[in-house]
């Protein structure tokens, strides 16, 4: 295997943990070898092997020739499943990498953080072209549900909704079957459109209940989870396990075909280029870039890169065509690439930035970020095609939601814009319909007797 990198900050928000080991130390798989400085949580080794350096950002770990799924216990001195989920370093699996231990647990007033509240726990997998969130709760409902009655019983929850899109019939059969000797916990499907994975669509979707963009789920007195956290605190409570395994979707531009290769318990830390090699190594037809996460709100990464506890997918893209330096519009989304991912890729397609408009409901929050005002509902594109227009720019690449590129649709076409979406080469690549139209309503019918066709709410070409 080749040598580990753990990253001392796993995700998007926080601060750097600090090294507790030294270079030359022999180190466990599952042995906690960094411990917060801040918001963070702990970072154990993923493999057992020899610390061969420790940089600024990084504890850098040469694994042993033999390695085994065995692994350092959570100690036994703690009993108390928040500890035990504090201890194991557990962070939202699929997205910003928040520690779970704070997101269900008030710990400054030490109480929980809600009053018969909700824990909805998003198995949207909303990406397009994942798959191993819905492999796992397949393989294993029955831990889904145990690790729910864990976190309800600490956040303070009476209620468990698993929110799961429609298509995925067969898990959907799975977990009813479970639920109904499970009256605290019930499923709500969602329709199968981007963003319905995002915190607030969630909300939105399972209770009803619009949320601002500042607003965090708490305020609906509720706690969104993705389904491989879920999974984790179980395995803290009920194995002793700390996280250092994660499940990884490796998809696009692989020798062999399109299809999904999912990989169960890959150890934290690996390089991007292992997991493309053992899912077959790149195509030969060759490739655009390789983006680590989703091919929304997933960034370019370099094959020497190592995946994180919030890592959920590696996709190998189509590549780029030539636009000879032709004019390109942007149009940003709250919940697609920012600004500076849509520059790297007009880059990429050697096309010249011509203008910028946002979404009128991309709301910029105090630290720059930007949240959508209404996930999924189209405010109109009108008015930015327009401006693209004016602006002379022959093409548009857009980050949107697929309300909203169906909008952009619209009129963008008949004024002249030709339009790209920033998920089109990771799509091509995955064998999935191109972001553009909507075909039909994106209305869910909640029972499942009612027999749709899957395809219904993707979009097309
Ligand atoms: S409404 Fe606008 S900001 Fe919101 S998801 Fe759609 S494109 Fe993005």
């Amino acid at each position: 295997m080749e040598n580990i990198q753990m990253l001392l900050k796993q995700g998007a928000v926080g601060k750097p943990c600090a090294s507790i080991v030294a270079v030359g130390d022999k180190v466990k798989r599952g042995q906690l070898i960094a411990t917060p400085t801040g918001l963070g949580a702990n970072v154990h080794s993923s493999v057992s092997g020899e610390v061969i350096d420790i940089t600024e950002d990084r504890i850098i770990i040469k694994p042993d020739d033999e390695q085994s799924k065995d692994y350092v216990k959570i100690p036994e001195e703690i009993t108390d499943p928040l500890e035990m989920i504090k201890y194991a370093g557990i962070i939202g699996q699929g997205g910003a990498g928040f520690p779970t231990f704070i997101k269900i647990y008030n710990g400054k007033e030490n109480k929980p953080v809600l009053d018969h509240g909700y824990i909805l726990v998003n198995a949207s997998e909303c990406e397009p072209g994942l798959a191993h969130n819905i492999a796992q709760i397949d393989a294993d409902p029955e831990t889904l549900l145990r690790g729910i009655h864990y976190l309800m019983d600490i956040a303070g929850a009476d209620k468990g909704i698993i929110a799961i899109k429609k298509k995925h019939r067969e898990t959907i059969e799975k977990l009813d079957a479970l639920l109904k000797d499970d009256p605290a916990i019930e499923r709500h499907l969602l329709p199968d459109i981007y963003p319905m994975g995002e915190e607030r669509a969630v909300v939105r979707e399972c209770l009803g209940i619009e949320l601002e963009p500042s607003q965090l789920p708490s305020a609906a007195n509720a706690v969104v989870i993705n389904s491989e956290t879920v999974y984790s605190c179980a395995k803290a409570v009920e194995d002793r396990k700390p996280l250092i395994d994660k499940n990884i979707t490796v998809r696009g531009m692989i020798k062999g075909g399109s299809e999904a290769h999912v990989f169960m318990d890959v150890p934290v830390g690996r390089s991007v280029q292992a997991l493309i090699d053992e899912a077959g190594g790149f195509d030969e037809r060759g490739y655009g870039e390789v983006i680590m996460g989703g091919s929304f709100t997933g960034k370019a990464t370099t094959l020497d890169a190592p995946i994180t506890k919030a890592t959920g997918a590696i996709l190998v893209t189509r590549p780029f065509r030539d636009l000879h330096g032709a004019k390109v519009g942007i149009l940003v989304c709250a919940c697609g690439g920012n600004l500076e991912r849509m520059q790297d890729l007009v880059k990429k397609y050697n096309g010249t930035e011509c203008h910028v408009c946002y979404c009128k409901q991309a709301a910029e929050m105090p630290n720059g970020t930007r949240k959508c005002e209404r996930p999924g509902n189209c405010p109109g594109q009108v008015k930015n095609n327009l401006e693209f227009k004016k602006a002379g720019c022959e093409y548009i690449i857009i980050g949107n939601c697929s309300d909203c590129s169906n909008t952009v649709m619209a009129s963008g076409p008949k004024m002249g814009l030709k339009v790209m979406h920033m998920t089109d080469l990771a799509m091509m690549a995955v064998g999935h319909p191109l972001y553009r139209t909507l075909r039909v309503s994106k209305k869910v019918d909640q029972d499942l007797n009612v027999v749709d066709n899957p395809e219904d709410n993707e979009t097309v070409e």
